[in-house]
């Protein structure tokens, strides 16, 4: 197989330059600090849905730490809460909307 004729290759060579990455700069500084280590009088429990809600998307998902930013041993309670909270149908399992 032969390759393509040079004068072709040049057509197509010079695509995509103006095309920068559009690369976003990660911000450091403030870091997201889990809302359950920082205040201490807040529970995680089933009983409360409003406060668990803020941890659960638009969807019904819980949210990902890395989202949310609670550290890990407050997202295992959470997790288990929010599906406490499920179980007595004091939330959603999912909240699809039809569209
Ligand atoms: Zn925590």
């Amino acid at each position: 197989m032969r390759m393509a004729d040079p004068q072709q290759q040049q057509q197509t060579g010079d695509k995509g330059q103006g095309a920068a990455p559009a690369r976003q700069p990660r911000r450091f500084g403030r870091r997201k600090v889990c809302p359950f280590c920082a205040d201490k009088t807040l529970y995680i429990d089933y009983k409360t849905p409003s406060m668990l809600k803020r941890f659960i998307s638009e969807r019904g998902k819980i949210v990902p730490r890395r989202i949310s930013g609670v550290c890990a041993q407050h997202q295992r309670n959470l997790q288990l809460e929010i599906k406490r909270a499920r179980i007595m149908a004091f939330m959603p399992y999912s909240s699809a909307t039809a569209d």
